[in-house]
Protein backbone atom coordinates (compact mmCIF):
# COMPACT_ATOMS: atom_id res chain seq x y z
CA UNK A 1 0.00 0.00 0.00
CA UNK A 2 1.04 3.52 -1.07
CA UNK A 3 2.32 5.31 2.33
CA UNK A 4 2.62 8.60 1.51
CA UNK A 5 0.50 10.86 0.27
CA UNK A 6 0.41 15.15 -0.61
CA UNK A 7 -2.61 15.37 1.16
CA UNK A 8 -4.52 12.99 3.71
CA UNK A 9 -8.00 13.71 4.64
CA UNK A 10 -10.07 12.06 7.68
CA UNK A 11 -13.54 11.36 7.12
CA UNK A 12 -15.20 10.44 4.25
CA UNK A 13 -18.58 12.02 5.86
CA UNK A 14 -20.10 15.60 4.53
CA UNK A 15 -16.73 17.75 4.38
CA UNK A 16 -14.31 14.44 3.40
CA UNK A 17 -16.29 13.59 0.44
CA UNK A 18 -16.67 17.38 -1.00
CA UNK A 19 -13.46 18.14 -0.38
CA UNK A 20 -11.91 15.02 -1.88
CA UNK A 21 -13.92 16.05 -5.16
CA UNK A 22 -12.76 19.36 -5.20
CA UNK A 23 -8.94 18.94 -4.77
CA UNK A 24 -9.09 16.00 -7.13
CA UNK A 25 -9.37 18.48 -10.01
CA UNK A 26 -6.36 20.05 -8.84
CA UNK A 27 -4.37 17.73 -7.70
CA UNK A 28 -2.94 14.36 -9.56
CA UNK A 29 -4.23 11.20 -9.36
CA UNK A 30 -3.12 9.44 -6.54
CA UNK A 31 -1.81 12.01 -4.47
CA UNK A 32 -4.83 12.69 -2.17
CA UNK A 33 -5.72 9.70 0.40
CA UNK A 34 -9.24 9.75 2.03
CA UNK A 35 -9.30 7.39 5.28
CA UNK A 36 -12.62 6.48 6.84
CA UNK A 37 -13.46 2.79 8.13
CA UNK A 38 -17.43 3.04 7.53
CA UNK A 39 -18.60 1.15 4.62
CA UNK A 40 -21.80 3.65 4.10
CA UNK A 41 -22.05 7.31 3.88
CA UNK A 42 -25.42 9.13 5.35
CA UNK A 43 -27.58 12.05 4.32
CA UNK A 44 -28.25 12.98 8.45
CA UNK A 45 -30.32 16.05 7.75
CA UNK A 46 -33.14 13.30 6.61
CA UNK A 47 -33.18 11.53 9.37
CA UNK A 48 -35.60 13.46 11.58
CA UNK A 49 -37.82 13.26 8.58
CA UNK A 50 -37.48 9.72 8.59
CA UNK A 51 -38.15 9.47 12.26
CA UNK A 52 -41.67 10.87 11.88
CA UNK A 53 -42.19 8.84 8.90
CA UNK A 54 -42.20 11.11 6.11
CA UNK A 55 -38.97 9.32 4.12
CA UNK A 56 -37.21 6.45 4.31
CA UNK A 57 -34.02 5.32 5.26
CA UNK A 58 -32.82 3.86 2.96
CA UNK A 59 -32.74 7.60 0.70
CA UNK A 60 -30.00 8.90 3.58
CA UNK A 61 -27.20 6.32 2.62
CA UNK A 62 -25.42 5.16 -0.06
CA UNK A 63 -21.92 3.80 -0.38
CA UNK A 64 -19.25 4.93 0.42
CA UNK A 65 -17.27 3.19 -2.76
CA UNK A 66 -19.62 4.50 -4.75
CA UNK A 67 -19.13 8.40 -3.72
CA UNK A 68 -14.79 8.65 -3.39
CA UNK A 69 -13.95 10.45 -6.10
CA UNK A 70 -12.00 8.86 -9.06
CA UNK A 71 -8.17 8.95 -8.38
CA UNK A 72 -8.58 9.75 -4.87
CA UNK A 73 -7.19 6.73 -2.52
CA UNK A 74 -9.64 5.14 -0.25
CA UNK A 75 -8.17 3.69 3.04
CA UNK A 76 -10.54 1.77 4.57
CA UNK A 77 -9.42 1.66 7.74
CA UNK A 78 -9.50 4.06 11.04
CA UNK A 79 -7.05 6.60 12.61
CA UNK A 80 -6.11 5.86 16.12
CA UNK A 81 -3.45 8.59 16.36
CA UNK A 82 -1.99 12.06 14.50
CA UNK A 83 1.33 12.37 15.16
CA UNK A 84 1.95 16.29 14.05
CA UNK A 85 5.72 16.83 14.41
CA UNK A 86 6.23 13.76 12.41
CA UNK A 87 3.74 14.49 9.41
CA UNK A 88 2.59 11.33 10.18
CA UNK A 89 -0.84 8.92 11.33
CA UNK A 90 -1.48 5.91 12.67
CA UNK A 91 -3.89 3.45 11.08
CA UNK A 92 -3.90 -0.03 12.72
CA UNK A 93 -0.17 -1.16 12.52
CA UNK A 94 0.77 1.32 9.69
CA UNK A 95 1.71 4.55 9.38
CA UNK A 96 0.53 7.00 6.95
CA UNK A 97 3.15 10.10 6.19
CA UNK A 98 1.01 13.20 4.77
CA UNK A 99 2.84 16.54 3.12
CA UNK A 100 -0.96 18.06 4.06
CA UNK A 101 -3.51 17.22 6.51
CA UNK A 102 -7.22 18.15 6.30
CA UNK A 103 -9.12 16.36 10.11
CA UNK A 104 -12.88 16.25 9.05
CA UNK A 105 -13.76 12.63 11.18
CA UNK A 106 -17.80 14.57 13.07
CA UNK A 107 -18.35 13.80 16.23
CA UNK A 108 -18.88 11.67 18.81
CA UNK A 109 -22.20 11.10 20.45
CA UNK A 110 -21.26 10.44 24.24
CA UNK A 111 -23.66 8.42 25.34
CA UNK A 112 -21.95 7.20 28.17
CA UNK A 113 -22.39 10.55 29.92
CA UNK A 114 -26.37 9.57 30.10
CA UNK A 115 -26.21 7.83 33.73
CA UNK A 116 -28.08 4.53 33.74
CA UNK A 117 -29.03 4.58 30.22
CA UNK A 118 -27.09 0.97 29.20
CA UNK A 119 -28.56 -0.78 26.58
CA UNK A 120 -31.91 0.63 26.55
CA UNK A 121 -31.53 3.16 23.34
CA UNK A 122 -33.83 2.10 21.14
CA UNK A 123 -35.96 0.11 23.38
CA UNK A 124 -38.16 0.33 26.85
CA UNK A 125 -39.27 3.68 25.27
CA UNK A 126 -35.86 5.79 25.13
CA UNK A 127 -35.00 6.78 20.46
CA UNK A 128 -32.95 8.81 19.18
CA UNK A 129 -32.77 9.98 15.39
CA UNK A 130 -29.82 11.00 16.07
CA UNK A 131 -28.03 7.63 15.15
CA UNK A 132 -27.86 5.84 12.19
CA UNK A 133 -28.94 2.38 13.63
CA UNK A 134 -31.65 3.94 15.95
CA UNK A 135 -33.74 6.11 13.69
CA UNK A 136 -36.17 3.40 12.34
CA UNK A 137 -36.57 2.36 15.78
CA UNK A 138 -37.41 6.20 16.62
CA UNK A 139 -40.36 6.33 13.57
CA UNK A 140 -41.44 3.24 15.11
CA UNK A 141 -41.69 4.15 18.57
CA UNK A 142 -42.91 7.96 17.86
CA UNK A 143 -45.55 6.50 15.14
CA UNK A 144 -47.29 3.77 17.31
CA UNK A 145 -47.02 5.98 20.88
CA UNK A 146 -50.80 5.99 22.09
CA UNK A 147 -50.84 8.07 25.13
CA UNK A 148 -48.40 9.10 28.41
CA UNK A 149 -45.75 11.57 28.75
CA UNK A 150 -43.26 12.38 25.46
CA UNK A 151 -40.46 13.91 26.39
CA UNK A 152 -37.68 15.56 24.65
CA UNK A 153 -34.37 16.10 25.41
CA UNK A 154 -31.97 18.83 24.04
CA UNK A 155 -28.13 18.53 25.57
CA UNK A 156 -25.43 21.27 26.09
CA UNK A 157 -24.35 22.70 22.94
CA UNK A 158 -22.09 22.29 20.71
CA UNK A 159 -24.10 19.65 18.95
CA UNK A 160 -24.70 18.88 15.59
CA UNK A 161 -27.70 20.51 14.06
CA UNK A 162 -29.12 22.25 17.27
CA UNK A 163 -32.61 22.56 15.46
CA UNK A 164 -32.69 19.06 15.34
CA UNK A 165 -33.72 17.80 18.61
CA UNK A 166 -36.65 20.37 18.62
CA UNK A 167 -37.83 19.46 14.70
CA UNK A 168 -38.38 16.06 16.29
CA UNK A 169 -40.62 17.02 18.58
CA UNK A 170 -43.22 18.95 16.79
CA UNK A 171 -42.94 16.43 14.03
CA UNK A 172 -44.06 13.98 16.86
CA UNK A 173 -46.71 16.31 17.81
CA UNK A 174 -48.05 16.69 14.66
CA UNK A 175 -47.85 12.68 13.92
CA UNK A 176 -49.94 12.18 17.28
CA UNK A 177 -52.26 14.49 15.77
CA UNK A 178 -52.38 12.95 12.25
CA UNK A 179 -52.89 9.50 14.81
CA UNK A 180 -55.81 11.19 16.77
CA UNK A 181 -53.95 10.36 19.87
CA UNK A 182 -52.90 13.91 20.73
CA UNK A 183 -55.08 14.94 23.53
CA UNK A 184 -53.48 11.35 25.59
CA UNK A 185 -50.25 12.74 25.37
CA UNK A 186 -48.27 15.38 26.97
CA UNK A 187 -45.62 16.94 25.28
CA UNK A 188 -42.58 18.23 27.17
CA UNK A 189 -39.70 19.88 26.14
CA UNK A 190 -36.57 19.85 28.44
CA UNK A 191 -33.24 21.60 27.61
CA UNK A 192 -30.05 22.81 28.67
CA UNK A 193 -30.47 26.17 27.44
CA UNK A 194 -32.17 29.47 28.59
CA UNK A 195 -34.27 29.87 25.49
CA UNK A 196 -35.63 27.74 22.46
CA UNK A 197 -32.62 28.84 20.11
CA UNK A 198 -29.86 30.68 20.35
CA UNK A 199 -30.40 33.63 18.01
CA UNK A 200 -34.01 35.82 19.54
CA UNK A 201 -35.04 36.20 15.89
CA UNK A 202 -35.93 32.44 15.65
CA UNK A 203 -36.44 31.80 19.78
CA UNK A 204 -39.38 34.34 19.65
CA UNK A 205 -41.72 32.40 17.50
CA UNK A 206 -40.29 29.02 18.06
CA UNK A 207 -41.28 30.35 21.95
CA UNK A 208 -45.04 31.22 20.64
CA UNK A 209 -45.08 27.97 19.09
CA UNK A 210 -44.49 25.93 22.00
CA UNK A 211 -47.11 27.40 23.74
CA UNK A 212 -49.46 27.32 20.99
CA UNK A 213 -49.05 23.53 20.82
CA UNK A 214 -49.39 23.03 24.43
CA UNK A 215 -45.60 21.54 24.97
CA UNK A 216 -44.65 22.17 28.44
CA UNK A 217 -41.31 23.84 28.42
CA UNK A 218 -38.14 23.19 30.89
CA UNK A 219 -35.13 25.68 30.65
CA UNK A 220 -31.84 25.20 32.05
CA UNK A 221 -32.33 21.24 32.44
CA UNK A 222 -29.28 19.41 31.38
CA UNK A 223 -29.81 15.61 30.99
CA UNK A 224 -27.40 13.41 33.43
CA UNK A 225 -29.12 9.98 33.80
CA UNK A 226 -31.80 7.85 32.84
CA UNK A 227 -33.96 5.56 35.11
CA UNK A 228 -35.48 2.83 32.56
CA UNK A 229 -37.44 0.81 34.88
CA UNK A 230 -38.94 3.90 36.99
CA UNK A 231 -39.30 5.76 33.79
CA UNK A 232 -37.32 8.86 34.65
CA UNK A 233 -34.75 11.20 33.09
CA UNK A 234 -32.75 13.02 35.65
CA UNK A 235 -31.88 16.70 34.88
CA UNK A 236 -29.36 19.27 36.71
CA UNK A 237 -30.68 22.31 36.93
CA UNK A 238 -29.72 25.54 37.28
CA UNK A 239 -31.54 28.62 38.91
CA UNK A 240 -30.48 32.06 37.39
CA UNK A 241 -28.40 32.70 40.62
CA UNK A 242 -26.09 29.70 39.31
CA UNK A 243 -27.37 27.45 42.27
CA UNK A 244 -28.02 23.75 40.82
CA UNK A 245 -30.34 21.09 42.16
CA UNK A 246 -31.78 18.23 40.35
CA UNK A 247 -34.74 17.01 39.26
CA UNK A 248 -36.48 14.24 37.62
CA UNK A 249 -39.18 13.88 34.77
CA UNK A 250 -41.50 10.79 34.29
CA UNK A 251 -41.56 9.87 30.43
CA UNK A 252 -43.12 6.76 28.55
CA UNK A 253 -41.83 8.36 25.12
CA UNK A 254 -38.25 10.03 25.66
CA UNK A 255 -36.43 11.57 22.46
CA UNK A 256 -32.61 11.27 23.68
CA UNK A 257 -29.82 13.48 21.95
CA UNK A 258 -26.48 13.25 24.27
CA UNK A 259 -23.94 15.85 24.55
CA UNK A 260 -21.15 15.42 22.03
CA UNK A 261 -17.65 15.70 21.79
CA UNK A 262 -15.15 15.63 19.71
CA UNK A 263 -13.99 11.93 18.55
CA UNK A 264 -10.98 10.60 21.58
CA UNK A 265 -8.29 10.50 18.85
CA UNK A 266 -8.19 14.33 18.95
CA UNK A 267 -9.81 15.45 21.72
CA UNK A 268 -7.20 13.77 23.79
CA UNK A 269 -4.68 15.27 21.33
CA UNK A 270 -2.35 18.14 21.23
CA UNK A 271 -4.67 18.88 18.41
CA UNK A 272 -7.27 20.14 20.08
CA UNK A 273 -8.23 23.47 22.20
CA UNK A 274 -6.52 22.81 25.77
CA UNK A 275 -8.60 25.12 27.78
CA UNK A 276 -11.45 27.54 27.43
CA UNK A 277 -14.90 27.64 24.99
CA UNK A 278 -13.85 24.94 22.63
CA UNK A 279 -11.83 23.31 24.55
CA UNK A 280 -11.31 19.67 23.53
CA UNK A 281 -12.32 20.77 19.63
CA UNK A 282 -9.87 20.68 17.08
CA UNK A 283 -7.96 23.84 17.06
CA UNK A 284 -8.09 25.97 14.41
CA UNK A 285 -8.26 30.00 12.95
CA UNK A 286 -12.43 29.87 12.43
CA UNK A 287 -11.66 32.08 9.12
CA UNK A 288 -9.26 30.76 7.61
CA UNK A 289 -9.75 26.83 9.16
CA UNK A 290 -5.96 26.57 9.12
CA UNK A 291 -4.79 24.34 12.39
CA UNK A 292 -3.46 27.21 15.19
CA UNK A 293 -0.30 25.33 15.55
CA UNK A 294 0.42 22.87 13.06
CA UNK A 295 0.59 25.20 9.81
CA UNK A 296 -0.12 22.47 7.18
CA UNK A 297 -3.17 20.95 9.17
CA UNK A 298 -6.77 22.01 8.58
CA UNK A 299 -10.07 21.23 10.02
CA UNK A 300 -13.38 20.81 8.53
CA UNK A 301 -17.06 20.13 9.67
CA UNK A 302 -18.11 19.35 12.73
CA UNK A 303 -14.68 18.41 15.10
CA UNK A 304 -13.11 21.62 14.31
CA UNK A 305 -13.51 24.09 17.43
CA UNK A 306 -15.19 27.64 15.78
CA UNK A 307 -18.38 29.37 17.66
CA UNK A 308 -20.20 28.42 14.57
CA UNK A 309 -23.59 26.27 14.87
CA UNK A 310 -22.48 22.71 13.44
CA UNK A 311 -24.15 21.75 10.12
CA UNK A 312 -23.89 20.21 6.86
CA UNK A 313 -24.88 23.84 6.01
CA UNK A 314 -21.94 24.71 7.81
CA UNK A 315 -19.42 22.54 5.81
CA UNK A 316 -21.01 23.29 2.48
CA UNK A 317 -19.61 26.74 3.10
CA UNK A 318 -16.34 25.02 4.62
CA UNK A 319 -14.85 22.99 2.46
CA UNK A 320 -14.35 25.25 -0.35
CA UNK A 321 -12.32 27.88 1.98
CA UNK A 322 -10.33 24.91 2.80
CA UNK A 323 -9.73 24.12 -0.62
CA UNK A 324 -8.59 27.40 -1.88
CA UNK A 325 -6.64 27.96 1.59
CA UNK A 326 -4.66 24.35 1.09
CA UNK A 327 -3.72 24.77 -2.69
CA UNK A 328 -2.68 28.55 -1.59
CA UNK A 329 -0.50 27.08 0.91
CA UNK A 330 0.43 24.48 -1.92
CA UNK A 331 1.41 27.01 -4.09
CA UNK A 332 3.46 29.07 -1.04
CA UNK A 333 1.06 31.97 -1.50
CA UNK A 334 -0.90 33.48 0.95
CA UNK A 335 -4.24 32.20 2.43
CA UNK A 336 -6.81 34.39 1.11
CA UNK A 337 -10.08 32.04 1.63
CA UNK A 338 -12.20 32.92 4.59
CA UNK A 339 -15.40 31.52 6.36
CA UNK A 340 -17.57 33.78 8.02
CA UNK A 341 -19.57 31.27 10.48
CA UNK A 342 -22.46 30.77 8.12
CA UNK A 343 -24.69 27.75 8.79
CA UNK A 344 -28.29 26.99 8.61
CA UNK A 345 -30.89 25.49 10.36
CA UNK A 346 -33.71 24.52 8.80
CA UNK A 347 -36.41 24.28 11.47
CA UNK A 348 -39.29 22.51 10.93
CA UNK A 349 -41.89 23.68 13.20
CA UNK A 350 -44.89 20.80 11.33
CA UNK A 351 -45.10 18.59 8.85
CA UNK A 352 -45.32 20.78 5.80
CA UNK A 353 -43.85 23.90 7.06
CA UNK A 354 -40.10 25.16 7.61
CA UNK A 355 -38.79 27.94 9.38
CA UNK A 356 -35.24 28.74 7.54
CA UNK A 357 -32.60 29.66 10.15
CA UNK A 358 -29.70 30.93 8.45
CA UNK A 359 -26.87 32.76 10.61
CA UNK A 360 -23.32 33.03 10.68
CA UNK A 361 -21.01 34.17 13.53
CA UNK A 362 -22.37 36.17 16.22
CA UNK A 363 -25.86 35.69 15.16
CA UNK A 364 -25.43 37.76 11.77
CA UNK A 365 -28.38 36.68 9.95
CA UNK A 366 -27.20 35.77 6.61
CA UNK A 367 -30.93 34.78 4.74
CA UNK A 368 -30.44 33.46 0.99
CA UNK A 369 -33.90 34.54 0.52
CA UNK A 370 -35.55 38.02 0.56
CA UNK A 371 -37.89 36.57 2.68
CA UNK A 372 -38.75 37.50 6.72
CA UNK A 373 -36.68 34.30 8.21
CA UNK A 374 -38.62 34.09 11.06
CA UNK A 375 -41.56 33.11 9.38
CA UNK A 376 -42.35 28.94 8.62
CA UNK A 377 -42.98 28.36 5.12
CA UNK A 378 -44.19 25.68 2.96
CA UNK A 379 -41.54 26.44 0.05
CA UNK A 380 -38.88 25.55 2.07
CA UNK A 381 -40.60 22.42 3.64
CA UNK A 382 -39.72 21.60 0.28
CA UNK A 383 -36.63 22.85 0.19
CA UNK A 384 -35.60 21.08 2.84
CA UNK A 385 -37.14 17.68 2.34
CA UNK A 386 -36.35 17.49 -1.46
CA UNK A 387 -34.04 19.87 -3.00
CA UNK A 388 -31.42 19.96 -0.75
CA UNK A 389 -30.74 16.21 -0.85
CA UNK A 390 -30.64 16.07 -4.42
CA UNK A 391 -28.18 19.27 -3.87
CA UNK A 392 -25.96 17.05 -1.67
CA UNK A 393 -25.86 13.79 -3.67
CA UNK A 394 -25.33 15.61 -6.80
CA UNK A 395 -23.81 18.88 -6.37
CA UNK A 396 -21.97 19.41 -2.88
CA UNK A 397 -20.48 15.65 -2.88
CA UNK A 398 -19.12 16.44 -6.16
CA UNK A 399 -17.32 19.09 -5.12
CA UNK A 400 -19.07 21.73 -6.98
CA UNK A 401 -20.54 23.97 -4.22
C1 LIG B 1 -30.60 14.10 13.30
C2 LIG B 1 -29.71 15.03 12.54
C3 LIG B 1 -30.29 16.08 11.83
C4 LIG B 1 -29.47 16.95 11.12
N1 LIG B 1 -30.08 17.97 10.41
C5 LIG B 1 -29.33 18.81 9.67
C6 LIG B 1 -29.93 19.80 8.84
O1 LIG B 1 -31.16 19.91 8.76
N2 LIG B 1 -29.13 20.61 8.12
C7 LIG B 1 -27.77 20.50 8.15
O2 LIG B 1 -27.09 21.24 7.44
N3 LIG B 1 -27.15 19.58 8.94
C8 LIG B 1 -27.90 18.73 9.70
N4 LIG B 1 -27.28 17.76 10.46
C9 LIG B 1 -25.82 17.83 10.71
C10 LIG B 1 -24.94 17.28 9.58
O3 LIG B 1 -25.32 15.98 9.21
C11 LIG B 1 -23.47 17.29 10.05
O4 LIG B 1 -23.17 18.57 10.55
C12 LIG B 1 -22.50 16.95 8.93
O5 LIG B 1 -22.72 15.63 8.46
C13 LIG B 1 -21.06 17.12 9.40
O6 LIG B 1 -20.17 16.67 8.41
P1 LIG B 1 -18.71 16.10 8.81
O7 LIG B 1 -18.05 15.79 7.52
O8 LIG B 1 -18.06 17.01 9.77
O9 LIG B 1 -19.04 14.76 9.62
P2 LIG B 1 -19.83 13.46 9.16
O10 LIG B 1 -20.67 13.74 7.95
O11 LIG B 1 -20.53 12.96 10.38
O12 LIG B 1 -18.69 12.45 8.71
C14 LIG B 1 -17.64 12.05 9.55
C15 LIG B 1 -16.93 10.84 8.92
O13 LIG B 1 -15.71 10.61 9.61
C16 LIG B 1 -15.54 9.22 9.79
N5 LIG B 1 -14.65 8.97 10.93
C17 LIG B 1 -14.94 9.09 12.25
N6 LIG B 1 -13.87 8.75 12.98
C18 LIG B 1 -12.89 8.41 12.13
C19 LIG B 1 -11.54 7.95 12.29
N7 LIG B 1 -11.00 7.76 13.51
N8 LIG B 1 -10.80 7.68 11.19
C20 LIG B 1 -11.32 7.85 9.95
N9 LIG B 1 -12.60 8.28 9.73
C21 LIG B 1 -13.37 8.55 10.81
C22 LIG B 1 -16.95 8.69 9.97
O14 LIG B 1 -17.04 7.29 9.64
C23 LIG B 1 -17.75 9.57 9.00
O15 LIG B 1 -17.85 8.96 7.72
C24 LIG B 1 -28.07 16.83 11.16
C25 LIG B 1 -27.49 15.76 11.87
C26 LIG B 1 -28.30 14.86 12.54
C27 LIG B 1 -27.67 13.72 13.29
Amino acid sequence: MQKHFKVVIIGAGAGGISLAAKLSRSLPEGSIALIDPAEHHYYQPLWSIVGAGLADMKDTQKNNKDLIPQGVVWIKNAVKEILPHENKLLISDEAIQYDYLVVAPGLRLCWDKIEGLGDNLGKNGICSVYQADQVNLAREMITNFKKGNALFVMPPVPIKCAGAPQKIMYLAENVFRNNKVRDKITISWATAGKAMFGIPTFSKPLQELVTQKNIKTYFQHKIIGVDPLKKLAHFEVTDNEGQVTKQSLPYDLLHLVPPMAAPKFIEDSELSFQEGDQKGWLAVDKHTLQHVNFKNIFGLGDVTGIPNSKTGAAVRKQYPVVALNLLAMIDGTPLAAQYDGYSSCPLITEIGKVMLAEFGYDGKLMPTFPLAPDVPRRSMWYLKKDLLPILYWKVMLKGRG
